[in-house]
């Protein structure tokens, strides 16, 4: 199982750090021990500017390669909520000296998901509005319509690299207002207001 995401995929999250707006899309990867499921997440002892970034989640439910964009959407029927998780101290340093990202965000329990998969069909994924909130406060609010690419164009893109197959994840990039987190925050993601996961930090 493959665990993509997409970075810089929100024009403002962009601007927040600095970066420029990429013309065709960023990603990364992050090995399947990133993922996690469980409602505590312990603050990792190699950073000291732990960030989340909350991203809308893709899951790829058929085998494709070279899939173009008009036949993505045959290529997953589920969608969640995650949190990218990125030691920002780490990457900064990795942005600076011009190094890969994986230190920052491929480290294990770094891309908490949500247990509730919501049907695609049942949404409208180009304008989905979801949200996170950090000890009851609102601090990213996204829609989906604001994506640089949208969900068909990653698949597309993706798909030129590698083979898809079942149970890959597509975290597709998360909107402004990344922060940091600090030991007894408590993070909830929701979409369209449901309730998709509520994190303790340790
Ligand atoms: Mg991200």
């Amino acid at each position: 199982m493959k665990i993509f995401c997409i970075g810089r995929n929100y024009a403002d999250h962009a601007k927040e750090m600095n970066a420029s707006i990429p013309t065709e899309p960023v990603f990364f990867m992050k090995p399947d021990t990133a993922l996690t499921k469980e409602k505590d997440f312990y603050y990792p002892n190699f950073t000291t500017d732990l960030h989340y970034e909350c991203e809308i989640v893709v899951r790829i439910d058929k085998v494709g390669k070279n899939i173009s964009p008009e036949f993505a959407h045959k290529y997953y029927s589920q969608f969640s909520l995650g949190i990218d998780f990125t030691a920002r101290d780490l990457q900064k340093n990795c942005k600076e000296k011009g190094l890969p990202w994986e230190i920052a965000k491929a480290w294990e329990n770094s891309a908490p998901i949500s247990n509730i998969w919501l049907n695609a069909k049942d949404y409208d994924l180009n304008n989905l509005n979801f949200d996170l909130t950090q000890n009851g406060n609102t601090v990213q609010k996204g829609n989906s319509s604001n994506m640089l690419f949208k969900i068909h164009e990653i698949i597309a893109y993706l798909s030129k690299f590698n083979t898809l197959k079942v149970g890959d994840l597509i975290y597709t990039g998360t909107p402004e207002g990344v922060g940091p987190v600090q030991i007894g925050d408590e993070l909830v993601g929701s979409i369209e207001g449901k309730e998709m996961f509520r994190l303790s930090v340790k």
